[in-house]
């Protein structure tokens, strides 16, 4: 008998061999499809070999593209190579320290400088710092993981610290940035002054294509599943379905996880295509229900105009159609029903984050609309979900 981390003990898995490898935190010995990344990363930081400074560095690409992966992967690398050196690495993940004030917070802590969590005025922290980095005669290098998310004070952080550099002696001591964002438009949302002090060298994460998702899910089902307890198969339609959707590798291993529970569950001896299928809907249904509930009223409001129309047999649903639903049913709610203009750029909303699908429909009998194609799940299940989470 094992025990699990929630303290429940678990029979031996029939079809896991190690289920911390499908886990999000498990960090993969290779990065298969990262090659090209990791070599262009280990060139711009080559010049630390000989002691010279390097340019800022610039990671984007969508959500599970191998960002956070790569840089985990080639700091631990790093710092082992470097070990008793005067380079210094610091990871700081901006959706916890997400303002420029508790950023600057944790590069004092390098120095062991401890200032108040808050209170002080930034240019007290950022003197602090500055003159403890001038004296330490160290090259530090700073990632700033899932940078856009201090986005609106992101130009201040990344201005003063990119520009530190300028006022170091660099033939000893630098600062250098390598943020990380999720925005691919990253650099154009940055204002001038900001964008010109970081000018970082970027480095692109393109989306997974099959081959890669593939390379990747059979790494974890090696390490992860026992032996002839999965399907080849089962782990291409995975790759398949995954790279026409979104390219994101994390989740693809989510719903091979689910597959190989939903397996489990059943007593199957093999992980099968069938498996693979229900896992890709039980995993659409999580997101859903994620989605949902951070969801503003009106914008479920819509989301149910769409469910109860495609429900009811209409198959694709233009921008007309499910205002009037949605004029309905804002009435039962007794709320103040949105614009049409309002309802529509919901309607572009809720596309983007990907839990409905649209496309342009020419020359109709209204002209030239916008129409739903689908939903994330099936319509009854979306129904169900929104049924039971949504309007209470
Ligand atoms: P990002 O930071 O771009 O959002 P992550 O690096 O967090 O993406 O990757 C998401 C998940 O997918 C993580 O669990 C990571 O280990 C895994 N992953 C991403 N790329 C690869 C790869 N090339 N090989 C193996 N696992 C990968
Ligand atoms: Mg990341």
């Amino acid at each position: 008998m094992e025990t699990l981390p929630f303290g429940q003990p678990s029979i031996v898995s029939r079809i896991f061999r190690d289920k911390r490898v499908l886990r999000d935190s498990y960090l993969p010995p290779t990065l298969p499809g990262r090659e090209s990344q990791i070599e262009e990363f280990e060139a711009l930081l080559s010049p630390l070999h000989y002691n010279e400074p390097i340019t800022h560095i610039l990671f984007v690409g969508k959500t599970g593209t191998g960002k956070t992966a790569v840089v985990k992967q080639i700091l631990a690398r790093k710092e082992a190579e470097f070990k008793n050196s005067f380079i210094r690495f610091e990871y700081i993940n901006c959706s916890r320290a997400n303002t420029a004030y508790r950023v600057f917070y944790k590069l004092n802590r390098i120095f062991g400088i401890l200032v108040p969590p808050s209170g002080l005025p930034f240019d007290v922290l950022y003197d602090r710092f500055f003159e403890a980095l001038s004296r330490s005669k160290i090259r530090l290098v700073v990632i700033l993981d899932e940078i856009d998310i201090p986005s609106r004070r992101g130009n201040r952080l990344l201005y003063s610290l990119s520009r530190i550099n300028s006022e170091l002696d660099e033939e000893t001591t630098s600062l250098t940035v390598v943020g990380i964002a999720n925005t691919v438009n990253f650099l154009d949302r940055l204002d001038e002054r900001a964008r010109s002090s970081f000018n970082p060298s970027v480095i692109y994460f393109p989306p997974y294509n099959a081959d890669e998702l593939k390379a990747i899910l059979l790494q974890r089902a090696r390490l992860g599943l026992r032996d002839g307890t999965w399907e080849e198969g089962a782990i291409n339609y995975i790759a398949a379905k995954i790279a026409r959707e979104s390219g994101d590798a994390r989740r693809a291993i989510d719903v091979l996880r689910m597959a190989a529970e939903i397996a489990e569950k059943e007593n199957s001896i093999k992980l099968t295509v069938d498996h693979a299928k229900k896992a890709i809907d039980a995993v659409n249904e999580q997101e859903l229900g994620l989605a949902i509930r951070s969801l503003p009223l009106h914008h479920r409001f819509v989301l149910l105009a769409i469910a109860k129309l495609l429900a009811s047999g209409d198959e694709r649903p233009g921008t007309g159609k499910i205002y009037r639903s949605y004029l309905t049913i804002t009435r039962m709610n007794m709320a103040e029903p949105l614009t049409m203009r309002r309802v529509s750029g919901i309607i572009n909303e809720l596309t983007s984050q990907g839990l409905i699908e649209t496309k342009m429909s020419y020359g109709g009998a209204y002209g030239n609309t916008k129409v739903v194609t689908s939903m994330i799940v099936s319509p009854k299940r979306a129904l169900k979900l929104l049924g039971s989470i949504a309007l209470r």
